[in-house]
């Protein structure tokens, strides 16, 4: 059952760095450990690596060099806890990836050093309770208030609370927002909005309401959570801007006049993600397979001879036709995984619709 945190209270669980931790943070997984327990696991290590500058560049550098290091850290990362690398991800990938790619000079300015030394600490608000895969449907609507020059956020009903948000439970502290955007009553569709949900003190923000999704089947070492927005106030300025802006007279101006492009344009820069999730897949399936084939290789079972020595389980053809495809299917996905990261990294400003908004102008 969910635990609703209103706002206003401390209970959210804030985090704020430690003295640096004594002891072995990243000792082998304790599966005893509680979801609070893995949550703080993760944070402490985070810290950690924080610590010992693993970070730096892994958003402020640019090119083709600085994303293959960071897709080989994440990687690394979830060979040994899957958890760490997700909570990275999250948040420097999906709301650092976002002000970086939907965000233009004046958010990589304000937020991307703070995002890299985890002054703040950031999540990605896409996915609602009704509409996952389909974000085109999503129901959250901003509307622009010409008076006061900023955004009104809403949740409009159950179905758009925003739902599954990684670090929105315990530790974020600020949020990247997915809503239609309503100019003069016309939707303009999905845009991108940043803002606060809690202050440092872990006190989550007034209007704005937030439950921990609970205990999970795995990955309990991310605080995923639910949030509703209630007619909060965003400035103008917090519009990630790289493919549409509104201007401070309520103008809306686009490149990209064709509704369907925009979204796909806005979508573009989430591919550095998807990359990343598909590749270090297949490293947590070669672990998997190191933990079985080793297993098949070293235990014996039974022999054919009375007297005779014992089997080892990997010359068992069921033992084989058990592990083996597995084994061929992880390795061609591995190519492929490598093949991905070549294209993506080889793509052209031009396929990413970086910046397409300033550029035009
Ligand atoms: C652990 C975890 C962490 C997450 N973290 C975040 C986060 O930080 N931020 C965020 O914004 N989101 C997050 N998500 C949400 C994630 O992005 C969504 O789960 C994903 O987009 C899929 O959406 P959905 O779960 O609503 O399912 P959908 O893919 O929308 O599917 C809903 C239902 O429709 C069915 N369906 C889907 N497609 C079709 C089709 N073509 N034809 C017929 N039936 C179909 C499915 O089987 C399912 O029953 C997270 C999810 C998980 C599980």
């Amino acid at each position: 059952m969910a635990t609703t945190l209103s706002s206003g209270t401390g209970s959210s669980g804030s985090w704020r760095e430690p003295d640096l931790p004594k002891g072995r943070v990243f000792a082998a997984p304790d599966y005893n450990q509680t979801k609070e327990q893995q949550r703080e696991a993760t944070m402490r290590r985070i810290w950690h690596l924080k610590s010992r500058g693993v970070f730096d560049g892994w958003l402020t550098d640019f090119g083709a060099d600085a994303e293959r290091r960071l897709l080989a850290s994440l990687e690394c990362l979830a060979i040994y806890d899957h958890s760490l690398s997700v909570k990275l991800g999250v948040h420097f990938c999906l709301w650092g990836g976002a002000i970086k790619f939907f965000g233009t000079k004046r958010h990589h300015d304000k937020w991307l050093k703070d995002t890299e030394n985890y002054v703040v600490k950031g999540c990605f608000a896409m996915t609602e309770l009704g509409h996952g895969s389909n974000v085109r449907g999503i129901e959250t609507v901003a509307t622009y208030d010409t008076n006061t020059g900023e955004f009104i956020i809403n949740t409009p009903c159950e179905s758009a609370q925003k739902y599954w948000i990684g670090g929105a439970a315990n530790h974020a502290t600020h949020t990247v927002i997915f809503a239609q955007l309503l100019m003069n009553g016309t939707s303009q569709g999905v845009h991108a909005f940043i803002t606060q949900i809690r202050d440092a003190d872990g006190n989550i923000c007034p209007n704005i309401r937030i439950a921990d999704c609970g205990h999970k089947i795995g990955l309990n070492g991310v605080d995923n959570g639910r949030i509703w927005f209630d007619n909060i106030r965003v400035p103008r300025e917090n519009l990630l801007n790289s493919v549409a802006d509104v201007l401070e007279d309520g103008r809306y101006v686009s490149s990209i006049k064709d509704p369907d492009q925009r979204f796909a344009a806005f979508l573009a820069p989430l591919t550095f993600g998807r990359v990343n999730i598909a590749t270090t897949a297949v490293y947590i399936s070669k672990v998997g397979l190191a933990i079985a084939v080793r297993y098949g290789l070293t235990r014996r079972a039974f022999s054919i001879s009375p007297n005779g020595p014992e089997v080892l389980l990997l010359d068992y053809p069921s033992h084989q036709r058990r592990l083996l495809p597995l084994l061929a299917k992880t390795c061609a996905m591995s190519c492929a995984a490598n093949y991905l990261k070549r294209i993506y990294l080889q793509r052209t400003q031009r396929q990413t619709k970086l910046s397409i908004y300033t550029l035009v102008l």
